[in-house]
């Protein structure tokens, strides 16, 4: 019982944790609490340690490389082995449907497939040959994109929605984030392909968590278990309920229960985080301008709750052209249009 309970106590800090992260991320109180963290462990951590941390930290996150590609790949790769020799073999004997068996797998292929694509396709590079082509995609407002704004890195006029990315160091065109994930930008071009990999990623945890769930109840029936009693710690007879049956399995069937908790987890993470990407989809925004938008004016009134609505300095989303238009947007991008109509002339 104190294991399942410290367990669940663990889940649920992670999940409290990754939302409060969320909630934060759009106020200074992030920054506050990171700034407050490293003040704590520049005390707690010797000098040069900290140097080393900081290198591996600018390696990890402000340079290209593929340790997130490898890792992503090692992590999908553990847990397809866990559900292939922990759970398959075992759903068989239980005369499971082969197809739902096999989902899993064919998910996989199809979220390979766009997480190839998302790593290796051009998000929108801008460069001196296509940037005329690029300026006239978008229009400026003023506000967060103004008009004649060059690059000082690139050297070249900014387009509307366009950033510069300091881990790849070019500009992108309709730049949302850079993923260290796909070890790739994610712009223009590469939008419809990271939402595909997105949504198959989070299906594929889904479609475990639902096989391995079935399984475990499909076992408690079969053995007949929840007709069972026990004597608890006082001597006393019990019937088997809810909370003994759980202990029992994650006794049991330790890593099958550890992949049911992983995936179950992955699974609610990477719903939340495909609910925001769709979001912005559908309103066309990138996370960029969703998150700049906000700061920039709190940085111009920190004393008002809400931005004010008349005045024209503030940043409002003018690229909201309906849903419909929005998402043929992102795939059917209008700058690709673009440069194969220049292709023809
Ligand atoms: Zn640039
Ligand atoms: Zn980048």
């Amino acid at each position: 019982m104190d294991f399942l309970f410290l367990f669940l106590f663990y889940l649920a800090l992670l999940v409290v944790g990754v939302v409060t992260i969320c909630i934060c991320s759009k106020t200074p109180c992030l920054k506050g609490l990171i700034r407050g963290g490293a003040q704590v462990f520049s005390y707690l951590i010797p000098e040069c340690l900290q140097r080393a941390l900081l290198r591996l930290l600018h390696y990890l996150f402000h340079t290209r490389n593929y340790t997130f590609v490898i890792l992503h790949l090692v992590l999908q790769g553990m847990v397809y082995t866990e559900y292939t020799w922990e759970v398959l073999g075992l759903c068989q004997e239980l005369e499971f449907s082969l197809y739902y068996l096999f989902l899993p797998y064919l998910l996989l292929i199809i979220n390979l497939v766009f997480f190839a694509l998302s790593c290796v396709t051009d998000p929108g590079t801008i460069t001196k040959a296509n940037v005329s082509v690029f300026l006239q995609v978008y229009e400026f407002d003023e506000v967060m994109f103004p008009k004649n704004v060059i690059c000082s890195t690139c050297d070249l006029r900014k387009p509307a929605r366009s950033k510069h990315c300091s881990v790849c160091n070019r500009c992108v065109q309709r730049f949302d984030h850079h993923c260290v994930w796909v070890n790739n930008c994610i712009g223009a071009w590469n939008t419809r392909y990271f939402l595909f990999y997105l949504l198959t990623l989070m299906a594929s945890a889904a479609t475990m968590a639902v096989v391995s769930t079935v399984f475990l109840v499909q076992l408690v029936m079969v053995s007949d278990l929840y007709l069972e009693t026990y004597i608890d710690d006082l001597g006393h007879s019990q019937v088997v309920d809810i909370v003994f049956l759980i202990q029992h399995l994650f006794l049991t069937f330790p890593r099958v229960v550890f992949l049911l908790g992983f995936v179950m987890v992955l699974s609610f993470l990477l719903g939340g985080y495909l609910c925001f990407a769709l979001y912005l989809a559908a309103t066309n925004q990138t996370t960029n301008e969703w998150y700049r938008g906000d700061r920039a004016w709190r940085r111009r009134c920190p004393h008002m709750a809400r931005p004010p609505s008349a005045d024209p300095r503030v940043y409002r989303n003018t690229y909201c052209h309906g849903l419909w238009s929005n998402l043929q947007e992102i795939f059917l991008p209008a700058s690709a249009h673009y440069e194969r109509k220049k292709k023809e002339c």
